[in-house]
This record gives C-alpha cells, structure tokens and sequence, in this order.
C-alpha cells in the first residue's frame, strides 16, 4: 500500500494520526497495511442483544481468569443457550412449524479457524458442538443428522429442547396463521459475540434457533462463515442479527469487515451494508418484516451497531466502563 492511501485510509476510519503509538513506526512499515495500527483497547467484548450483557459478564470472567478466547466465548454464549426464557437461542427456542427446535451456530478465531452446526437438533449447546467442529474434524461446517451423530460421538447428550411455554406459543401460532409463513417482527434474537483479547487478537462466536416458525429444515445466516459471522485478524470482526436470509443474500459480515479493511469505522461499515441490505430489498416480498442488525469490532477496539429498523441494542464489556446496553443506530422506525 501506498503511504498516501494508507495516511488516508487511517483519517477514513476516524483514528488521528497523532493519537497513533508509534507514529513513525507506522510509516516505516507502510506495507504491512492496517496491521500496523497499535491495539488501542483489549480486551472488549461485544454481544448483541440484552442476553449479552449475561453473555459477556461468563465471557469476561472467563478471559480474566486466563481462559482462551474460544474457551470464553464458549463459556459466555452457553448462557443464553441454557435460559429457557429466551426463546430465540438453544433450549426454550422457538420451534420451526413442525414443532421441532433446530439450532444453528457458529465460531472463529484470528487464525480463520471456523467451526459450525446448523439444523442441528437435541443438543443444548450448538456453540460447544462447532467449536467441537473446528478442533476435532478437518472441517468448517455439519449439519441435520451428522452434526447431531458427531456431537453425540463427542459426549454430548439428546435433550428436548421444546419447552412446555414454546410450545404452547407455537400451538396458539399454528391456529392463528393456518400454517403460512409469516414471521413477525420480534422473532430474531440471535445471540453473536465478537471479541479483541489481550493479545489483539479477534474471535467471535453466533448461536440461535432461528426464525420463529421457519419450515423445517430452513438454515439462517448464524451458522454461515461470511454471513452471520466473519473476522479476518488484521481487520476486525463483525456479526449480525435479524432476517437470515436478507443477510445471506448480501455476505453480510464478509462485507462489513471488508468495508473496514477499506479504511471504514465499525460504524460507517455496519451503516453502509445495512443501507445496502435495504437497497436491494426495498421492493421486496420480505421488506414488510425485514430487521437486520450488526455488531462490528476493529483492531483498535472501537466497536458499533446498527440496525436497519429501531429496537437493536447491543452489550458491551471493558475495563474502561465494565458491561453494559449500547442502542444501536438505525435507518429507520417500524411504521415507515
Ligand atoms: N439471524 C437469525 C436467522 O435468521 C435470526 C435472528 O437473528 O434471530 O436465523
């Protein structure tokens, strides 16, 4: 990279120049790109949703007691996983139409090792099972029947995941929609957690049930490297929630990080991809429902959200003001 464009690749993202350490040594390693930029805050830790204020306190506390990245991530996401009363992620999901809870999940580390589950059913911790995925097989992604026959060959036991409340909700659901697929605004809850460790180094981690209601076998963008989830470690980190599909369409996460290795804020890069995502879906079928919402965390530990409509917030832990709700901003509110 030219000095000019990396110069202004750095004013771009919003960082002056003269709060970079090392000003000098920057510029003599000119080549080396945004890697060079010194790690300004580690660790933080951002979750969305108010379950990742619960998330990133288990997340947190693993980190500080000298726990890996993954091992933290793991750890923090296991708990909305496990909370029947949050009825997007793992056990007390809402179920597909059939009745049956199907889970999708995901997690990388700043070597671009990934491991993922989708459509996988019994099993309370998704998380623990692609993490499984990345350490023990030689590769990224299992699904329906094989994740579940590698979790079980893992140690990990069937459990119903239906609770007595999801399924009373789904059986009000069947009456009321005559089986169509309508989705509701409300039923996108996924639980994605990035991450910038002591070392600088980013990881990230996703896990939900998926759309409320979807047919049976339907995979969102959570399990998806690219999609509801993507990190490259010279860059930044960035995930998302709501409307699988409108995200899958646009490589979601893939674009956002790419946005910021163009010199973007985490801001300006969730921004510009929700923008884009509106675009293309502006005269779509599935505008009337469609919510989007990503988290982005750069190198230097500056993190945003955004959303396409109201209501995304997100939680953030780090040493500076410890765990706490951050509203993200938004294109526009539900009646428009
Ligand atoms: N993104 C998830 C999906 O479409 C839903 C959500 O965010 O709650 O499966």
């Amino acid at each position: 990279m030219k000095r000019r464009n990396f110069i202004e690749k750095i004013a771009l993202s919003g960082i002056a120049l003269s709060t970079v350490t090392g000003c000098h040594e920057v510029v003599k390693k000119e080549t080396d790109g945004l890697t060079d930029l010194k790690t300004k805050k580690k660790p933080v830790v951002v979750s969305t949703w108010n379950h990742g204020l619960p998330a990133n306190a288990e997340t947190w506390k693993q980190l500080k007691a000298g726990k890996s990245a993954l091992d933290a991530i793991e750890a923090g996401m296991k708990i909305p996983e496990a909370d029947p009363n949050i009825r997007s992620v793992g056990y007390g999901g809402y179920p597909d139409r059939e009745g049956k809870v199907t889970l999708d999940a995901c997690i990388m580390d700043h070597n671009s090792n990934c491991g993922s589950v989708s459509f996988l059913e019994g099993i309370m911790h998704p998380i623990s099972v692609a993490k499984r995925v990345l350490e023990n097989t030689p590769h990224v992604m299992l699904s329906g029947e094989g994740a579940l026959q590698f979790a079980l060959s893992e140690g990990f036991k069937v459990q119903n995941l239906l609770t007595p409340e999801s399924e009373k909700d789904w059986k009000k659901w069947l009456e009321a929609s005559k089986y169509k697929p309508v989705i509701n605004i409300e039923n996108h809850d996924t639980i994605s957690m990035l991450m910038i460790d002591d070392d600088g180094n980013l990881a990230g981690g996703c896990t939900t049930s998926g759309a409320a209601w979807k047919m049976h076998g339907r995979v969102g963008d959570s399990p998806i490297i690219g999609a509801g989830l993507f990190l490259d470690n010279e860059v930044g980190a960035a995930a998302a929630t709501g409307l699988g599909e409108a995200v899958i369409r646009t490589a979601g996460s893939a674009m956002v990080v790419e946005l910021m290795r163009q010199g973007k804020s985490p801001f300006e890069a969730c921004k510009e991809i929700t923008e884009r995502i509106y675009n293309k879906h502006k005269n779509h079928k599935d505008m009337a429902y469609l919510q989007v919402g990503f988290i982005a965390l750069n190198k230097n530990g500056e993190h945003a959200g955004y959303s396409l409509r109201s209501g995304f917030n997100y939680a953030v832990c780090d040493d500076e003001k410890g765990n706490r709700m951050e509203d993200a901003q938004f294109k526009m509110t539900w009646d428009k």
